[in-house]
């Protein structure tokens, strides 16, 4: 029988009642990788015979009735986590030789629980993109069509999930890299509140605006994964010490009482028009389950897009100072000096983007331009910030796109980095205030692609976001509609 379609809370009973192995599961998702993964490409390095040997071992244990709560699910992860002896890009060539000595918090987790890591999967370098092109070994397809992208940055996180290469995976979302991708490749991706999920092992890029979070087959999936993937660790100053709910018992409640806020600013000009049907018929159906509707606004939105340009690249020049040569990866053996070896090992191992990133961040920064930047940028972040507050006492969630529209073609946009900037202006603003947003699938255009709905909530609501999810997946029931491969 062929595992691979199926959901991780389908799979999980199986394997608890003994009617199937580990070692089978994962055969089965190695042997869909071999059928599909040359037409995808969405991974940068594959495992099998650690996973082989690692279902081998959860088998042993789960005959012995030590079953955790993904005992035997064969995940992917993206390249941008550290994993202890399998190697980790970002994406980059710089990284290319890297393996690290330690894991991720949220990748020692996912093993507590009994998960199988099978290998890496594609992303933007250093996360730094909306179509995953900005990748040094390949640009992963989209499962619906192989013309189009997948995403960006999580490209591969989405794709592999999409065309059922593994059950779920994780990715980073710094300004929307989690729920864009989910939504051009059809699938719930979610975004944490910042300082839920820890990220001690994510490869940095733009400090304040980093998270980690699940990108799954369905709701139920996702709170599973963030059930597990949550939780204060003292490794990370910047994790906060909440309690963790079950994010699985949210998804009983109806929408009695709760009231959706529709933002009038996201749905402007350059909103693909099926894009906008998909969502207000969605929005119909929750009305329907019980839910209120109310239009509200959060008037510095457009704002979002211009300050995060300069905020994200600024933290990332800082952060990525640390690629020299000398700490990790790749370093350049022709030069003459030390000088001379760090700027030949930059010049090669960093990509066009990521240059351009850095001067940028490194312009706005410097002394004279810093008030006129980045001090200006800031200030724009504490006004979307307030706009949040206020909408959170006059709704619960709010509801709107993810992005302006569908997956374009591989290469339409790769030449015109501002058109590729403001394809994200629908999800940065939750990063720059650190709420959490949820990508839910919720139609699929004329062309044939996934439609994306965007869930908002105020910080550490996530639950708000799976219970709005939960009951839209239960209405529109678009899970198993997949993508022909
Ligand atoms: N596309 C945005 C960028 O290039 C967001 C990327 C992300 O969330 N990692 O910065």
């Amino acid at each position: 029988m062929d595992f691979h379609s199926l959901t991780i809370h389908a799979l999980k009973d199986l394997l608890a009642e003994k009617k199937v192995t580990p070692l089978q599961v994962t055969e089965s998702i190695f042997s869909r990788i071999g059928a599909v993964e040359e037409k995808i490409g969405a991974f940068i390095t594959i495992d099998k015979e650690g996973a082989l040997r690692r279902a081998e071992e959860i088998g042993k244990k789960i005959d012995c009735d030590e079953i955790g709560p993904l005992s035997g699910v064969p995940l992917a992860i993206k390249d941008v986590i550290c994993t202890k002896g399998m190697r980790t890009t970002g994406g980059s060539k710089i990284l290319e030789p890297f393996i690290p000595p330690y894991s991720g918090t949220v990748i020692e987790k996912l093993e507590a629980a009994g998960a199988i890591i099978i290998g890496k999967l594609s992303m933007d370098e250093f996360a730094m993109g909306s179509a995953n092109e900005n990748c040094a070994y390949g640009v992963p397809k989209n499962p619906w069509n192989q013309e189009y992208i997948c995403g960006g940055s999580s490209g591969g996180s989405a794709a592999a999930v999409s065309a059922d290469e593994s059950f779920a995976s994780l990715g980073s979302d710094t300004g929307g890299s989690i729920r864009q991708p989910a939504s051009h490749c059809g699938i719930v991706g979610l975004k944490p509140t910042y300082g839920r999920v820890s990220r001690f092992g994510l490869l940095a890029y733009a400090s304040s605006l980093d998270q980690i979070g699940p990108l799954t087959k369905d709701i139920r999936d996702c709170a599973l994964m963030l059930n597990i993937i949550s939780g204060y660790d003292p490794k990370d100053s910047t994790s906060v010490n909440e309690p963790v709910p079950d994010y699985v018992d949210a998804l009983q409640d109806g929408l009695q009482g709760m009231t959706l806020g529709i933002p009038k600013e996201y749905f402007g000009p350059g909103l693909d028009p099926e894009v906008e049907a998909a969502v207000r018929n969605s929005v119909t159906k929750l009305q329907e389950a019980g839910a209120k509707i109310k239009s509200v606004s959060l008037p510095h939105t457009e704002y979002g897009v211009a300050a995060y340009y300069i905020i994200a690249p600024a933290e990332a020049s800082s952060n990525l100072a640390r690629y020299d040569g000398v700490k990790y990866g790749m370093r350049d053996m022709g030069a003459e000096s030390l000088m001379d070896m760090y700027k030949r090992t930059r010049s090669k191992g960093f990509g066009n983007e990521v240059k351009r990133r850095i001067i940028m961040g490194t312009y706005a920064l410097s002394s004279g331009y810093y008030d006129a930047y980045y001090k200006k940028a800031s200030q724009v972040r504490t006004l979307i910030v307030k706009d949040y507050q206020k909408v959170f006492t006059e709704c619960d969630v709010l509801i709107s796109p993810v992005t302006p529209t569908p997956a374009w073609k591989i290469g339409e946009k790769s030449h015109d980095p501002l058109s590729m900037y403001l394809s994200d202006a629908l999800t940065i603003p939750a990063n720059l205030a650190g709420i959490p947003g949820m990508s839910v699938p919720c139609g699929i255009s004329s062309e044939g692609l996934p439609i994306g709905l965007q869930i908002q909530a105020s910080h550490f609501q996530e639950e708000k976001l799976l219970r709005v999810g939960f009951n839209l997946e239960q209405r529109l029931d678009l899970v198993k509609t997949k993508p022909a491969l």
